[in-house]
């Protein structure tokens, strides 16, 4: 009984953890801050009080519409606290969390990867949005990792040679996207996506980062064949030989690394 009651807490800490994703992604490219300046209704820039703040639940009792304008709100901001929800919750099952038996060293990993994965999941939702990875989200990203791994080396004594590799790396790949924003005035979304996949291989570890890979890939070269069919089929669209498939693959990359997280992690502390 205790034990639902812990997931329950968890659940509700993810889908709060989810309202705070859709204000970012909403307000970052904005810049508008994300901290500061109260929640507002995007139509009618009202003002939300408390009422309005419970994720899912005001989405429900509010029948998905703004108290003040009655303008209508996405279910898709539901739909993503309740998925936040329950990544937290397959999170925190994963890593065996026990309330009889609590150990401080997993709420620690736990913990982190609760920061790690809320920086993962709205870089993912600008990017599948805008089709670019946000500066500001990244390097919060790799302090995470890199706060992750002075804890790893500190605390559970782990060698942290592999680590100061990836630092090097990561200072060089900022070291060549300065220059060439110097140049160009433009950032470079490959670029921004290799420092990712250098953060989530800190994080999570090389063996889920080449499953992140694998199926990251796949899930691009699928991505693109649906779109390819899917343009075939519309007739009335103007075709355009040169539009290309735009790709949210930091999306992909976000998605495949959180499922590959929890799918490792459940592998390593049930099955032994
Ligand atoms: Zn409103």
């Amino acid at each position: 009984m205790i034990e639902v009651i812990l997931y329950i807490l968890v659940f509700i800490m993810g889908a709060y953890f989810g309202s705070f994703y859709t204000l970012a992604v909403y307000r970052i490219p904005l810049g508008i801050d994300i901290t500061r300046k109260h929640s507002f209704c995007p139509k009618c820039d009202h003002k939300l009080g408390i009422i309005d703040l419970f994720p899912i639940f005001s989405f429900i009792f509010l029948k998905g519409k703004c108290r003040y304008c009655g303008a209508k709100i996405k279910p898709r901001y539901c739909i993503l606290e309740v998925i936040s929800g329950l990544a937290f919750v397959a999170m925190a099952y994963s890593l065996n969390i026990n309330i009889y038996n609590l150990e401080i060293d997993k709420l620690v990993i736990l913990g982190f990867s609760f920061l790690y994965f809320a920086g993962l999941f709205i870089i993912a939702g600008i990017d599948k949005e805008k089709i670019t990875v946000q500066k500001e989200v990244l390097i919060y990203t790799i302090i995470i990792s890199v706060l992750y791994m002075l804890y790893l080396y500190i605390v559970q004594k782990l060698t942290i040679y592999r680590y100061i590799i990836y630092l090097i790396i990561i200072l060089l790949l900022v070291i060549i996207d300065t220059l060439k924003i110097r140049r160009k005035a433009k950032e470079s979304y490959l670029l921004n996506l290799l420092i990712l996949a250098i953060a989530m291989s800190m994080f999570t570890g090389e063996s889920v980062f080449l499953l992140t890979g694998i199926y990251t890939l796949l899930c691009c070269v699928l991505y693109v064949t649906l779109k390819k069919i899917s343009i075939k089929n519309t007739k009335y669209v103007k075709k355009d030989k040169d539009e290309k498939v735009k790709l949210p693959i930091a999306f992909f990359m976000v998605t495949c690394n959180t499922i590959m997280y929890i799918f490792c992690e459940y592998i390593i502390n049930y099955v032994k």
